[in-house]
Formats: C-alpha cells, sequence, structure tokens
C-alpha cells in the first residue's frame, strides 16, 4: 500500500450518497484516495476478491443485505480488513456501535461529515488495522517459540484459566490446543487428591499473599486419566502497574527418568547390600588402579578399619602380593582373568581371583579382586597329606615283609611247589609290586604336597637326561612296535635341576604315552629353546621369567577330550568313557609331574585333539643354581611371612673348594660333597626342613621352617660335631677341608632371600677338618698274619706298617708317630706287656692308641689296660669288629686332642 493511492471501496446503493462521498474524498490534498463503488453486498464481495481494496466503507442497509449481518458477512470473509460502517441519523446509531464492538473500525453518520474527517477516519482505519495486525504476527511468533520448546509452556490467568499452552504441553497432556485454551487449569489437569491445596496456593499467589516458588515437582493427568510428574519452573505475570495477573509455568515430564532413577537407586542399593554381604573379600580398582571399592569382608582381610578409608595401593599390593600394573598389562595383552593362587595374610590363606572390566569398547576399564578362605581347606589339605603319609609308611613295613615272604616260596628254596600254586602266588606277587608302586607314589605327592620333597639341584644337560629316558622306554617301545624318537637340538643350554627328579617326569610322561599308544603307533620327544618375549606362551605368563627349555611328548594315542586336558593334573583323574579306562593305573603320575616341574619353576600342560593323539608340554626356565635356589627360598619364606612364622637357614660351605678340585679331580670332590650333603641331612631331625645343596658353590643349606634363631644355632652345633666325628678318609689322598657354618633367621636377621643368604655367608662359624691317611703299625711276629691284616688295612685306606717283633716295633713307633698300633701280645724277645709299658714311658710315644691282640684265653686283660692299651680283641676276630675297633680308637684320639680341628 501506498499513501499517495489509498483504495477505498464504498458500499452505498444511494447514488447521491456515494457522489457526495466521493467528492469530499477527491477534496482530499494529493488526491490521496481512488474509490470504487459497489452498490450492493454481493457487488462488493465480487470487488473484494480481485483483492485490490485497502479499506471498506460500508452503508448496512444494502438491497441485499441489511443491519449488522452486512458488517459480519464482510468481515467473515475479509477479516482483516479495515472495515468503517456508514449509517445515517434517521438510522439505528446502536447498530453501528454495535458493529465497532465486533471489529468494525469506527462508522460515520451521513450528513454530519466532510472530506477531512472522512479521510482522516479512514487513514486512523487503516493504522488501527496494521498496529492489530503486528500485535497478532507478535502473538503468533511468541506462541511458535513457545510450541518449539522441548518443555510445557503454559500461562494461567488469574482466574485460574488457560491463557495460553504451547504444543509439546498438548502433546504430553493429550489435549488439542483448543481444548485447553480458556479452561480451568486445575480442574482439567491436577489430580482431584491435590487440587484444593494447589489452587489455594495459586490464588495465594494472585492475591500476592506469597511468592512464586521457582521450583517444584508435581502431578498432572492427562486427556487419557494418566498421571504424569512434572518438574515445573514458575515465574509470576504482572501487569504495568505490578499487579499479578496470572502466572507463566515451564514443565518438564520427569515420570521416566524419576522411575529410572529409582530403579537405579534400588538396583545400586542391591548391589551395595550384595556385595557388603557377601563373606569373600571384593575389591574394584579403577582403569587407574585406584580402589574404587572394598567391601567389608575385604577390609578386614587387610586388617583396615570399615568405617576409615580404603588403605592405599601400594599397602594393598603389598598385602596381596600382587602388582596391579603388571595385570593391567596382561589383561591388555587381551589375557583371561580368573588366575587364581594362594596367598597367605595375617595368618589365613585366600585363594586370589582376578578377573578385568572392559567397557563396550573392550577396552580395559578396571578389575575386580575377590578373596577367598581357603585357611580350613589348607589345613585339612596338609591334615590328608600327613595322614596319608603316615599310613603310607605303615602299609609299606608288612608289604616288604608280604613281598619277600611270597619271592621266598615262588624262588622254591622253601620247597617245591605245584604249577596252580605259582600261578597264584606270582599274581599275587605282581599285586603286591603294584601296590608297592602306588604307595611309593601316594608317599612321593603326599611329601611333594607338604614341601617336603628334597630337590637337589645341579647344572645338568638336559639332552642327556631325555636320551637316558628314551634308552629306558626303547625296549618296551619295541616289543610294542611303537616307534620312539627324541629330537634334541645341538645347542640346548644346560639348566639347573635335580636330574632324578626331571628323570622321573620323562619316565612319567613316556611311560603313560607308551600305556595308551597301540600297536605301530608313534612317541616323539623334542626339546626345544624359547624366549617368551618372541612366543608368549599363555600357560606361562604368569611367570617372571624370560627364556626357558621347553620339552613335549608325543604320542598317537587315543587322545584327551578338551575338557579334561586340565583335570589329568588333579589327583586319582582318569579320564571316563575312554580306551584309558582300561589301562591299570594310579591317576597319580601327572600329579607328581606337575608338582616336580613346578618345583622347578616350570609349567606343565596337556594339548590333545582325540583322535590325532596326545602332547604333553613341560618348560623349565633358565635359571642358574642361585636364582632357582633364590626363588625356591623365597616361596618358603612367603609361606612363613602369611604363617606369620619364622624360618632358618644354616649354611655348611667347603671353603677352597676350586683348589681342592684342582687337587682331587671332580670325581672325589663330588664325593666328598656328597659326605657332606649327607651330614647335614642328618643333622636335621624335623620333616620340614629342607636341604637344599648347591654344588656349584660348595654350599649346603638346611632350611629349617618354622625354627627360631636358637633352634637354628642348635642344629648349627649338631652338625658341626657330626662334621668334626665324620671320617672324610680318602685312599690315599691327604687333604685339609674348611667348612664354613653360618646361620640367619627370618624375620630377626633379614626379609628376603637374598639378604638371608649373605646373612649367612657373613657369619663367621669357621671349622677346618684335616684328612689324611692314617697310619697303623702292626706288631705281629706271625708274619703271615701281619701281612693280611695290613693288606686289610692298606684296603680300608690306611696306611699299614709292618714290625715283627717287640724291639722292631718300638723303633718303628718312635721312627713313624702312627696314628694307632696293633699289637700282639704273645711275641718272643719282648712280649707285647713289655711293650706298652715301654710305649707308654716314652714321650712321644705315649699317646698313640695301642689295640691289644690275644690269642689266649689266659691273657691278663687288667693288667693289659692298666700299662696303658686303649682296647683288646681276643683272636679270631671278625674284621669288621677290629676295623671298627681301630676306627674308633683313631677318632676318639684326634678328638680328644683337638688334632683335627685347626680353627674355631
Ligand atoms: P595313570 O596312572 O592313570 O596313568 P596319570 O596321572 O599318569 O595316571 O594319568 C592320568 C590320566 O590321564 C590317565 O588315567 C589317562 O586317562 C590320561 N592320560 C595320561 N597320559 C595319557 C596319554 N599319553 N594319552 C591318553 N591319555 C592319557
Amino acid at each position: 500500500m501506498n499513501n499517495h493511492n489509498i483504495r477505498v471501496l464504498v458500499i452505498e446503493d444511494n447514488p447521491g450518497d456515494f457522489r457526495l462521498i466521493q467528492e469530499m474524498l477527491s477534496e482530499a490534498k494529493d488526491k490521496l484516495f481512488q474509490v470504487e463503488l459497489a452498490e450492493n453486498l454481493s457487488g462488493a464481495l465480487e470487488c473484494l476478491k480481485q483483492g485490490r481494496i485497502d479499506v471498506v466503507m460500508s452503508d448496512l442497509g444494502l438491497p441485499d443485505s441489511q443491519g449488522l449481518a452486512t458488517f459480519e458477512q464482510l468481515r467473515a470473509r475479509h477479516p482483516d480488513l479495515p472495515i468503517v460502517v456508514l449509517t445515517s441519523t434517521y438510522d439505528d446509531e446502536a447498530t453501528a456501535v454495535k458493529a465497532v464492538s465486533r471489529g468494525a473500525q469506527d462508522y460515520l453518520v451521513k450528513g454530519q461529515v466532510d472530506g477531512k474527517l472522512i479521510s482522516r477516519v479512514l487513514l486512523y482505519a487503516l493504522e488501527r488495522m496494521r498496529v492489530k495486525e503486528e500485535l497478532r504476527k507478535g502473538r503468533d511468533r511468541a506462541q511458535k517459540y513457545l510450541d518449539v520448546a522441548g518443555v510445557i509452556m503454559v500461562a494461567i490467568e488469574a482466574n485460574q484459566k488457560i491463557a495460553l499452552m504451547n504444543k509439546k504441553g498438548c502433546e504430553v497432556l493429550g489435549y488439542k490446543q483448543e481444548e485447553l485454551v480458556g479452561r480451568n487449569w486445575f480442574d482439567t489437569v491436577i489430580p482431584k487428591g491435590i487440587r484444593d491445596e494447589v489452587k489455594d496456593v495459586f490464588d495465594q499467589l494472585i492475591a500476592g499473599g506469597i511468592e512464586p516458588v521457582e521450583y517444584f515437582e508435581n502431578s498432572v493427568l492427562t486427556k487419557s486419566g494418566q498421571e504424569l510428574l512434572i518438574a515445573w519452573h514458575n515465574t509470576a505475570l504482572k501487569d504495568e502497574k505490578g499487579n499479578i495477573i496470572g502466572t507463566l509455568s515451564s514443565g518438564e515430564d520427569i515420570t521416566e527418568r524419576k522411575q529410572a532413577e529409582g530403579a537405579l537407586r534400588e538396583s545400586e542399593q542391591k548391589s551395595r547390600m550384595l556385595v557388603s554381604s557377601i563373606t569373600d573379600g571384593v575389591i574394584m580398582l579403577d582403569k587407574d588402579l585406584h580402589i574404587a571399592l572394598m567391601n567389608p569382608a575385604a577390609l578386614s582381610i587387610v586388617d583396615q578399619p570399615e568405617s576409615g578409608s580404603y588403605p592405599d595401593t601400594a599397602q594393598l599390593q603389598r598385602a596381596l602380593e600382587m602388582d596391579f600394573e603388571e595385570w593391567r598389562r596382561k589383561f591388555a595383552h587381551d589375557q583371561e582373568g580368573l588366575q587364581r593362587k594362594a596367598v597367605g595374610i595375617n595368618g589365613r590363606f585366600y585363594e586370589i581371583t582376578i578377573s578385568p572390566i572392559k567397557d563396550a569398547q573392550e577396552r580395559f576399564a578396571g578389575m575386580v579382586i575377590s578373596l577367598r578362605d581357603v585357611s580350613e581347606e589348607k589345613k585339612l589339605e596338609e591334615l590328608k597329606s600327613e595322614f596319608v603319609s603316615i599310613v603310607s609308611h605303615e602299609l609299606r613295613t608288612p608289604l616288604t615283609c608280604i613281598k619277600s615272604a611270597l619271592d621266598l616260596i615262588l624262588s622254591k628254596r622253601t620247597g617245591d611247589i605245584s604249577q596252580d600254586q605259582d600261578k597264584f602266588l606270582s599274581m599275587a606277587s605282581r599285586n603286591v609290586n603294584r601296590l608297592t608302586r602306588i604307595i611309593n607314589d601316594f608317599l612321593d605327592l603326599s611329601k611333594m604336597e607338604a614341601g617336603k620333597m628334597q630337590i637337589r639341584f645341579q647344572k645338568l644337560d638336559l639332552g642327556a637326561i631325555i636320551e637316558a629316558a628314551v634308552s629306558t622306554f626303547a625296549l618296551g617301545a619295541k616289543e610294542k612296535s611303537v616307534s620312539l624318537s627324541a629330537e634334541i637340538p645341538p645347542n640346548l643350554p644346560t639348566i639347573t635341576g635335580d636330574p632324578d627328579r626331571l628323570n622321573q617326569v620323562l619316565s612319567n610322561l613316556l611311560s603313560n604315552a607308551l600305556k595308551y599308544t597301540p600297536e605301530g603307533g608313534k612317541i616323539a620327544i623334542k626339546a626345544s629353546n624359547i624366549n617368551c618375549l618372541e612366543t608368549p606362551i599363555p600357560e606361562i605368563l604368569s611367570l617372571p621369567y624370560r627364556d626357558y627349555v621347553r620339552i613335549e611328548v608325543t604320542d598317537t594315542g587315543p587322545g584327551i577330550p578338551q575338557d579334561d586336558l586340565k583335570r589329568v593334573f588333579d589327583k586319582f583323574f582318569q579320564v571316563e568313557k575312554s580306551l584309558t579306562r582300561m589301562m591299570p593305573g594310579t591317576g597319580l603320575g601327572l600329579p607328581i609331574c606337575r608338582q616336580l616341574v613346578e618345583a622347578h619353576e616350570g609349567r606343565i600342560w596337556a594339548e590333545s585333539r582325540p583322535g590325532t593323539g596326545s602332547k604333553f608340554v613341560f618348560v623349565l626356565p633358565l635359571l642358574n643354581g642361585v636364582e632357582i635356589f633364590n626363588s625356591y627360598l623365597e616361596n618358603l619364606i612367603q609361606r612363613a611371612k602369611s604363617a606369620v612364622s619364622c624360618l632358618s637357614l644354616d649354611l655348611v660351605r667347603i671353603n677352597h673348594f676350586q683348589t681342592i678340585k684342582v687337587g682331587l679331580g671332580v670325581e672325589r670332590v663330588r664325593e666328598i660333597f656328597e659326605r657332606v650333603v649327607e651330614i647335614v641331612s642328618k643333622s636335621s631331625y624335623k620333616a620340614t626342613d629342607h636341604v637344599l645343596p648347591d654344588e656349584e658353590s660348595a654350599r649346603v643349606f638346611l632350611i629349617l621352617e618354622n625354627t627360631p634363631k636358637e633352634g637354628a644355632l642348635a642344629v648349627c652345633e649338631r652338625l658341626k660335631q657330626n662334621l668334626l666325628n665324620f671320617d672324610f678318609s680318602l685312599d690315599d689322598a691327604s687333604i685339609e677341608l674348611e667348612f664354613s657354618l653360618g646361620v640367619a633367621t627370618y624375620p630377626d636377621d633379614a626379609n628376603s632371600s637374598k639378604e638371608l643368604i649373605q646373612m649367612t655367608e657373613r657369619t663367621e662359624l669357621i671349622s677346618a677338618l684335616v684328612v689324611k691317611q692314617r697310619t697303623v703299625l702292626v706288631i705281629d711276629d706271625e708274619e703271615n698274619f701281619a701281612h693280611s691284616l695290613g693288606r686289610k688295612l692298606k684296603r680300608r685306606n690306611y696306611q699299614a706298617v709292618e714290625a715283627f717283633d717287640g724291639v722292631e716295633g718300638l723303633e718303628k713307633a718312635l721312627q713313624m708317630d702312627p696314628d694307632l698300633i696293633i699289637l700282639d701280645v704273645k711275641m718272643p724277645r719282648m712280649d707285647g706287656y713289655e711293650v706298652i709299658k715301654r710305649l707308654r714311658e716314652t714321650e712321644e710315644t705315649k699317646d698313640i692308641p695301642i689295640l691289644a691282640l690275644s690269642g689266649s684265653l689266659h691273657t691278663d686283660t687288667d693288667r693289659l689296660m692298666a700299662l696303658g692299651a686303649n682296647e683288646f680283641v681276643t683272636k679270631p676276630f671278625s674284621d669288621g669288629l677290629l676295623l671298627d675297633a681301630v676306627r674308633k680308637l683313631i677318632r676318639k684320639r684326634e678328638v680328644k686332642h683337638g688334632y683335627r680341628i685347626v680353627g674355631g
């Protein structure tokens, strides 16, 4: 529209009036108005349809429409068009006023108007319409904003009626907009139960009695009768004078959230109750390895007060003997959880199970550690072990008797037996053998389980051990037409281990393989070196070592079902439903193998695809003697630690061992070492003591479990005496042996195996022995007798010197300073009594022990002893008796004079 050209439609059936109006408008300045005429309503409507008209000026009395109806029809069709009603003085002016109240912009009375008035009225009408239009648009825009909002928006007037409700609100409440606007808010949507109360609050608010509550939650009813919980935010609407005229509220449907929150809270509460009432300890770590949760049981296990905070992570790791970081690494490498290990904490034993927590992307999100108290089981297990070992011992003795009786009868030394008797007795004998085997296995296993099996570590060539085991089974394999082969690489490193025990492992595996492999089958042993960093093996991931030798025994027997692969290492387990069940066995062989391999810090497992045979694999870490000894001792220290007990270590070291080795040769030295080991073993009385020989460095350790320092010192003293009293004499060599003895106790002296060993080494209890060939002087006038006795003595490692009468004897005694004199009493020239008397009178010979021999019953023994003989033996005598007496006499003198003791 343009102010210079306002188009006016005049609806007037009186041509005179129209002309008048036309003239008046044309008088207007700048010819503002462009006037069109319609003589009746239908003509007007026709003209309006074309849409060119800006404002209408209409008489109400027309040929085709009368009164207010004229206006109503116009407005209904063109609500946006400003309409000015024309009326005459004789018409009812009241009708015109009514039209204005219904939306007409103004009215004019014909005959009372001039050009100025008309044009002003028309211009005002136009302007008012424009403003109204602006307002409407503004309101529409506001409604649109409200509709876009994701929350309910409702304006309530002071009279409780809904002034405005946005789309979301309608959606939530299930009404159409027109169904709500104008209705009483409270009667429509507030549930009956709280309606009056809410109304009351609203009325007080409108009356200015209270401030609007900024936030509250209450229920509303939807059209379908569903009750929803809404969170409301409210503001008061005020007029320009500050009077409250209503409220504007935004509301959010929180029904589901509240329900979910409730459910979550409930489930959280349930889990918390569950976790805290579990008697097992449960610890949860988050992805940064911080403690996220510890239930009361876990807190009490690590001695942490329940109300206080969690222990710090380092402290927890120490208590559980775990390295969390290491586990995180393992889980990152996709290792499965559920690793079990038994750990002693504050005197009780716990089985620890560790499982990873993964997030939705399968990334590490933490771990759960559970601690199950297995102390009772362990105690029972120990009792059982002990019981088994006692029973087995008791069974072995009568069995030996039965066996020798059977063998005796079968050998027919007690008389002839019939064929039938032979048959049945042989059967009995075979079964006795079998029973003995079972009992031996039993005993072995119970010893190992109680930690009493002695492992004697030494450097060894595994290849040779494999070859020896293979050759033991070669004949059996040949008889069964089974091929048996071994593949040993030439560069297989030497390892530290117990050759007998490893032989036992191989023999068990080979005997199983041979037992289960049918005729024409194959058994192969293969050894190799592996480096864990290059080829990680899941079975040994929990071990800290890097280099291993791997030995596998493969057969073409029936194989083992997948589910049984782990269980074959359980005691008494035998695979059901297979051929193997028919074979005689104890179900103890593999558990023994496992114990032995694990005592070497190794691992053993079985692989199999049923139908194609079995493969038993074991790996042994490449540790040197010191390392393996350390880890062995460390395990025992840990055991003592968790049992809040102590542990002592006694050490015997043969000093200058290398020099002795050069002098005597390896074989001899090994003999000496063996004897020392034997002495150490004999010096310990307790079944829980462990003898650990370390031949490489010429040390023998005696580990005394549950023994305090005083006990260990007492054992050490006994050890020292036993060493001193032992005859180390060698055939032809003279050598000085020097020993260091040492004692150290956990926890008094040290906390770790390394320190403990260092402590024993530092203790200076030095004792030394001289081992040399002893000289025996034989004085007898019967030359043949003297020669024969001399030969016997030489065979027993003595140097024998012979003299054939008393005078010669006295001379040689002075000359040679023998360690012992064997003297015949009855001799010509000078008899034995005289010789003794003279020997005792002479300073150089007065201490030499004298063994008197007499062939006559009339010998005056009292006189002999009174003169100074130390012992007398009557002819004829057994060699054993005489030699025994010889040894004793020499020893007695040496000890008495401290002769053999050089130091300490
Ligand atoms: P057993 O004295 O019964 O052989 P083991 O402990 O040596 O006891 O073996 C346990 C069980 O494992 C055996 O009974 C057998 O079922 C199974 N088994 C062991 N070695 C083999 C093998 N080489 N092939 C098939 N099954 C085997």
